[in-house]
């Protein structure tokens, strides 16, 4: 199946008579008929439901599509894009470790990686994404574990090199994690690039309507992780009588762990019901990226022609520093997220979102809305203007979240509120 009919039709087969949609399979708990079976449950040797903790037939059925979209052996969904970045990382870290990451990611990871990581003795350093080959291997550290990035990063609109990250990863025998929520696997797989691990903010485009907080973790299958620096993979989980993830569950070894091992502690599965809403908004994936990418397009030459606009962040435009990049990565489109600033810094900032009308002013990006949010009066409403400007954030940067609204309606709105600026 070609990606846009995956969008509708993996995960879930029915069959003669059975429900046409994915059913909402609202249980906590699996019944079997025999303390046989069950045990096998318990030591992993048999496939099947056991707790909602762990697995659920409406979950299950939407990770096999991401996993499948991906390009992946295997997805564990979360109940955040946060949680899949902690189980992402803690699947491989223990105390001691240490993560390289490119320093232009998610504010929030940043947050959970260099202070909340940090206090269980978990090292990062943040890199600069586009620095060369050779000197992002001068910061591997002998106790790097994984190497993490973003494919599309805010508010830089920065598109990152994945093969280049890939190498460096490699290089150290570290898988590299790579965040691509922003582009989806509409627009980009990272697998085919040399990534080895992905997650999603399910939350943003893949459910594209604001109805659940959703995050997902991809395997591709390739990483050896018996290449001596990943013991947890290769020596007995005495948590599973002695389980050894390589050698029982092969290619499957990282997202089988993830599930197993940390999933069952750490407990931030999603309900059967966000599976459900989340599956909806996958089944209009493909056609909504192609929306999203025509429509920030139009709209990032559009600001870039308008007189108040100062600067303006997006790929496809001729002077931005990730045209090429994106041409390699991209080639679908740069999804619709832009980042852009005003003439007359945060005030003119301020007076411009407070004229949009059809634009809505929100904590969020990457839904069929039009969105607009001034960093400088919100997320990082506590800096200075010096130190937004330390922070790489300029005090008049909107950023807008392009819709797949008719784009004169974008415009027209986008438009009256630059006049009142
Ligand atoms: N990754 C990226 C790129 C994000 O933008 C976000 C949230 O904005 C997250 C991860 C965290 O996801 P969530 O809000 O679903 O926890």
């Amino acid at each position: 199946m070609k990606i846009e009919t995956q969008c509708l039709h993996a995960g879930y087969t029915p069959g003669n008579g059975e429900p046409l949609t994915l059913p909402i399979y609202q249980s906590t708990t699996y019944k079997y008929e025999s303390t046989a079976q069950v045990a096998k449950l318990f030591d992993l040797t048999a496939d099947g439901h056991m707790y909602s903790r762990i697995s659920n037939p409406t979950v299950a059925a939407v990770e096999a599509k991401i996993a499948a979209l991906e390009g992946g052996v295997g997805a564990l969904c979360t109940t955040s894009g946060q949680a899949a970045s902690l189980i992402s990382v803690l699947n491989i870290l223990s105390c001691g470790d240490h993560i390289l990451c490119t320093s232009t990611i998610y504010g929030g990871t940043i947050n959970l990686f260099a202070v909340t990581l940090k206090r269980f003795g978990i090292e990062v350093s943040f890199v600069d994404a586009d620095a060369s080959e050779e000197e992002l291997k001068k910061q591997l550290r002998p106790n790097t574990k994984a190497v993490f990035a973003e494919t599309i990063a805010n508010p830089a609109i920065a598109v990152l090199d994945i093969e280049k990250m890939a190498h460096v990863a490699h290089s150290h025998g570290v898988p590299l994690i790579v965040d691509n929520t922003f582009a989806t696997p509409i627009l980009c797989r990272p697998f085919e690039f040399g990534a080895d691990i992905v997650i999603h903010s399910t939350t943003k485009y893949m459910d594209g309507h604001a109805t659940q907080l959703g995050g997902v973790i991809v395997d591709s299958g390739k990483f050896d992780w018996t290449n001596g620096n990943f013991p947890e993979f290769t020596q007995p989980d005495e948590s599973y009588h002695g389980v050894v993830y390589t050698r029982d569950f092969g290619n499957a070894a990282y997202i089988t762990k993830a599930r197993v091992q940390l999933m069952r502690d750490l407990g931030c599965y999603p309900s059967a019901q966000d599976a459900f809403l989340l599956n909806h908004g996958l089944e209009t994936l493909a056609l909504r990226m192609e929306r999203h990418c025509q429509n920030a397009d139009r709209v990032a030459h559009f600001l870039a022609s308008c007189d108040k606009v100062e600067s303006v962040n997006y790929p496809t435009l001729d002077n931005s520093p990730y045209k090429e990049l994106a041409q390699k990565y991209l080639p679908k489109g740069c999804s619709g997220v832009i980042a852009f600033s005003i003439k007359g810094g945060r005030d003119a900032a301020v007076r411009f979102i407070d004229n949009v009308k059809l634009a809505s002013l929100v904590v969020h990006v990457a839904d069929v809305r039009t969105l607009v949010l001034h960093p400088a009066s919100s997320t990082h409403r506590q800096l200075t203007d010096e130190q937004l400007v330390a922070a790489g954030i300029n005090p008049g940067l909107i950023r807008l979240s392009v819709g797949i609204e008719n784009i004169d309606d974008i415009i027209e709105d986008l438009t009256q509120a630059l006049a009142k600026a």
